[in-house]
C-alpha cells in the first residue's frame, strides 16, 4: 500500500493562520499520517499513488475535550429533576451496578454516535476503563481515557488507595504516547477527593507526564465545603496551594470563577474544558470563557456526559460556546466563528496535550472529516471565511459523509463502518432496563 490523496473542493485544515484552500489536496501515507496540504496544483507527484476526489470539504476531526460516553445507557433518564435528585435516585443507583459489559456496549453506541459526528477524538473520564478502551479499539475512534479516582459508595469501586493502584496500572499498561489510545489520569473534584490523595494522583501524574482531568467550578456552591476547610480560598486556589497545578491539568466546566481565578489558571497553564450544552442543561452557569480565553487560557469544547447533554454532537457545543459567550458580554463579537472552530479542533487537541492531531498539517494524523456543501446551510458564501460562519452557526451535523482517523476510513457516505448499530442499540436497551430495575 503507498499513500493515497484526497482532492476535495475546500480544504480547511484549521491551522493557526486560518487558511482556507479552494482545489486542495491531502496526502495521506500509508501509516495514517499526513504528509502535505496544500493546493491541488502545487502537490508533489504521488507514486503509484491513489487519488479519491471529494466534492466538499475536509477538514480535521473534531475533538471532544470532555465527555463520560458510557452514560449513553443513561441517557435521558431522570429528566426534569433538580440535579441532586437526578444523581441520588437516577444516576447514581444505576452506576453503582453497571457492569464491563455495560460500559464496553455504552461506549460502543457513544463511539458510532461520535464519529457519525465527525467526532475523532474524545477525553473519557469514567468507570470500568478495560471495557471503555476494548469499546475504542473496535470502534476506531481516538481516545484520552482519564480514569478517575472519587470518594463514592459503590461496593465494585473500593477504596481510594485501590483506586489509585488500579488507575496507575491502567496508565502504565495501557498508555501508548502516539497511538490511538492514550491513558492520563483523573481526580473526580476537588470536592469529592480528600486532599491526600489529591497530592498522589499529582505526583503520579506529574511524574509520568500524564494529563490530570479534573471537574473544577461546575455549579455555585461545590467548593463551599473545600473553601471553608481552606480560610475561605477559592477551590482554583485551594488546588494551586496543594500543587496539583504543577501537573498538566484539564479542568471541566470552569463555570463559577473570579477574575482572580481566572488569573491562577492562566498563570499555572491549566487548560479547561468548556462544557456550555451541560452547564446550559443543568442550569450550572454560563462560563467565563471570553475572560479565559483574554487570559491566554487554551480551552477546549466537551459534551459531558450524554446523561445530561443529551447527544455527542460538537457542532452543537460549537454554537452554543458562541451563543452563551456573546450573552454573557452581551456582545456579539465577545467569541468569532473561527475561535469556536479552533476551539472544537486545533486548541482542544492542545488542550489535552495531543499536538499530533486537530489540525491538517504534514506530520500529523490523518483523521479527517468530510462535509457534504450541498446542504441549504452552506448558501450563500460570497468571501471564504463565510464557509466558518456556516459550519458554525447553521451547518447540521448530518452533512458529515465520510470520516477517517489515522487514515482508516471509519464513517462512508454517514454511516459508521466500525459498529453494527443494530446490535449496539439493542445491547444498550436492555442494559438501561436493567439498570432501571429497583434495587
Ligand atoms: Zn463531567
Amino acid at each position: 500500500v503507498t499513500g493515497i490523496r484526497y482532492l476535495a473542493e475546500v480544504v480547511l485544515p484549521c491551522d493557526a493562520a486560518g487558511t482556507i484552500l479552494r482545489g486542495g489536496a491531502v496526502d495521506v501515507d500509508a501509516d495514517g499520517r499526513i504528509t502535505f496540504v496544500g493546493p491541488a496544483r502545487e502537490a508533489p507527484d504521488l507514486p503509484r499513488g491513489t487519488v479519491q476526489r471529494l466534492p466538499g470539504l475536509l477538514m480535521p476531526g473534531l475533538v471532544n475535550t470532555h465527555c463520560h460516553s458510557p452514560m449513553s445507557v443513561l441517557r435521558g433518564q431522570g429528566e426534569g429533576l433538580p440535579l441532586l435528585r437526578w444523581l441520588t435516585e437516577v444516576i447514581w443507583p444505576r452506576e453503582a451496578r453497571i457492569t464491563d459489559d455495560d460500559v464496553f456496549w455504552g461506549m460502543t453506541l457513544a463511539s458510532a454516535e461520535m464519529l457519525r459526528y465527525g467526532v475523532t477524538t474524545s477525553c473519557e473520564m469514567y468507570f470500568r476503563n478495560e471495557a471503555l478502551a476494548a469499546a475504542v479499539d473496535a470502534s476506531g475512534a481516538r481516545c484520552l481515557l482519564t480514569p478517575a479516582i472519587v470518594q463514592a459508595p459503590w461496593p465494585w469501586l473500593g477504596s481510594l488507595e485501590e483506586q489509585l493502584d488500579r488507575v496507575l496500572d491502567f496508565h502504565d499498561t495501557h498508555h501508548d504516547p502516539t497511538g490511538r489510545i492514550r491513558v492520563g489520569l483523573a481526580a473526580h473534584s476537588a470536592y469529592t477527593v480528600p486532599e491526600p490523595y489529591l497530592r498522589q494522583v499529582t505526583a503520579a501524574a506529574k511524574q509520568r507526564g500524564a494529563l490530570l482531568a479534573i471537574h473544577l467550578a461546575e455549579t455555585e456552591h461545590e467548593g463551599e465545603q473545600v473553601s471553608a476547610r481552606h480560610g475561605g480560598a477559592s477551590v482554583p486556589q485551594v488546588l494551586a496551594d496543594l500543587g496539583v497545578f504543577e501537573a498538566s491539568v484539564l479542568a471541566a466546566h470552569a463555570v463559577w470563577l473570579s477574575d482572580a481565578d481566572v488569573r491562577t489558571l492562566a498563570r499555572h497553564g491549566v487548560a479547561v474544558a468548556h462544557c456550555p450544552g451541560s452547564n446550559a442543561k443543568l442550569a450550572s452557569g454560563i462560563a467565563p470563557v471570553a475572560d479565559l480565553l483574554a487570559a491566554g487560557v487554551t480551552v477546549g469544547l466537551g459534551t459531558d456526559g450524554p446523561a445530561s447533554n443529551n447527544d455527542l454532537d460538537l457542532w452543537e457545543e460549537m454554537r452554543l460556546a458562541a451563543l452563551l459567550a456573546r450573552l454573557r458580554a452581551r456582545d456579539p463579537t465577545a467569541l468569532g466563528a473561527g475561535q469556536v472552530l479552533a476551539m472544537a479542533t486545533r486548541v482542544g487537541a492542545q488542550a489535552l496535550g495531543m499536538p499530533d492531531v486537530g489540525v491538517l498539517e504534514a506530520g500529523r494524523w490523518a483523521d479527517l472529516v468530510h462535509i457534504s456543501l450541498d446542504d441549504p446551510a452552506f448558501v450563500p458564501v460570497l468571501a471564504e471565511p463565510d464557509l466558518v460562519a456556516h459550519l458554525v452557526f447553521a451547518a447540521p451535523r448530518s452533512c458529515v459523509r465520510d470520516v477517517w482517523v489515522a487514515g482508516r476510513q471509519v464513517v462512508a457516505g454517514g454511516e459508521c463502518l466500525t459498529v453494527d448499530l443494530a446490535v449496539a442499540r439493542a445491547r444498550v436497551q436492555q442494559a438501561a432496563a436493567r439498570l432501571a430495575e429497583p434495587a
